[in-house]
C-alpha cells in the first residue's frame, strides 16, 4: 500500500505496550485517521513531543490490509498549540475541541471543512478569542458542517423567520419553532431568546476571529452552549468527559 501524506491535528495519543502510541488525527485530506506510532514512547527521536494534543502536523502513513488502523511513519511539526494549553481553563476548552472533533469527523473520509475550522478556532484563540465565544463557535459549526444544525433563522414547521424576541428548540421534533408552532416548553425544550439567534447569525456569518472585537453577549452564548450539550447528546447518546474536566477547573477558580 502506497505511503499516504496529508497535515493533521492530533486529536488523541494515548499509550499502548510498551513503547507505542496510538494516535487519532483529524486530516486536511482523508477526515479521522487512527493509527499505531511504533516505537513513539522508547524513543523521542521520531516523533519528538509532535504528538501532543493538537499539534498540527504533515503526517505520513501507510494504510493497512483488513484494519482501519493505520501504521504512523512520521509526523513533522507544522504549529503547536501546547503553550495555550498552559493555561488550565483555555487547556481544558481546548481538550473539549479534540473530544468533539473526534466524535463528529468522518472516518477515513475528506473532511477539510471541519479541518479548516478547528485549524482557524485554534488561532482566533491564540489571536485573543475569549474561550466562550470559541466554544460556542467551534460548536456551532460542528453542528452544521456534519448537516445536523437545525436551523437557527427560520422556524422548523412553518417556515417562518424566527422572531427577533426569540424562539425555542423542541428537543422532539429536533428544530428551532417560532412562537405560533411551538407547544410551549415541553421536557427537555430550550429557550432560545433573541440574544441567542443574533449571537448564532454572528457565529454563521464570518470568521471567528471577527468575535474578537465583535464579542456575542454572554445571554446570547449560554442558551447556545445548552444547545450544543442537548444535540451533542442527542446525536452521540453519549457525554463528553472534556466538558465535565471544564466544569471543575471553573469550579476551582
Ligand atoms: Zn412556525
Amino acid at each position: 500500500m502506497p505511503l499516504k501524506e496529508s497535515e493533521a491535528f492530533v486529536l488523541r495519543s494515548h499509550p499502548i505496550g510498551e513503547a507505542d502510541r496510538l494516535v487519532t488525527f483529524l486530516t486536511r485530506g482523508a477526515g479521522k485517521v487512527r493509527g499505531v506510532a511504533k516505537g513513539a514512547r522508547r524513543s523521542r527521536r521520531r516523533f519528538g513531543s509532535n504528538l501532543e494534543l493538537l499539534s498540527r502536523v504533515r503526517l505520513s502513513y501507510f494504510e493497512r490490509e483488513g484494519t482501519d488502523l493505520a501504521r504512523i511513519e512520521g509526523a513533522e511539526l507544522l504549529e503547536s498549540f501546547f503553550t495555550l494549553q498552559e493555561d488550565p481553563e483555555r487547556g481544558a476548552v481546548l481538550a473539549c475541541f479534540a473530544e468533539v472533533a473526534d466524535a463528529f469527523a468522518r472516518e477515513q473520509q475528506e473532511d477539510e471543512a471541519f479541518f479548516r475550522l478547528l485549524h482557524a478556532v485554534l488561532r482566533a484563540v491564540r489571536e485573543g478569542l475569549a474561550l466562550d465565544p470559541a466554544a460556542r463557535y467551534f460548536e456551532i459549526w460542528t453542528l452544521k458542517l456534519h448537516g445536523v444544525l437545525p436551523s437557527l433563522a427560520t422556524c422548523g414547521r412553518c417556515g417562518a423567520a424566527l422572531p427577533a424576541r426569540g424562539a425555542g428548540y423542541d428537543r422532539r421534533e429536533g428544530a428551532a419553532l417560532c412562537g405560533r408552532c411551538g407547544r410551549g416548553a415541553g421536557a427537555g425544550d430550550l429557550p432560545l431568546p433573541g440574544a441567542a439567534l443574533a449571537a448564532a447569525q454572528a457565529i454563521l456569518s464570518q470568521p471567528p476571529a471577527a468575535l474578537i472585537q465583535a464579542v456575542p453577549t454572554a445571554a446570547g452564548l449560554a442558551p447556545l452552549a445548552a444547545l450544543a450539550a442537548t444535540l451533542f447528546f442527542d446525536l452521540t447518546e453519549r457525554r463528553f468527559k472534556s466538558y465535565d474536566v471544564l466544569r471543575a477547573v471553573r469550579g476551582r477558580e
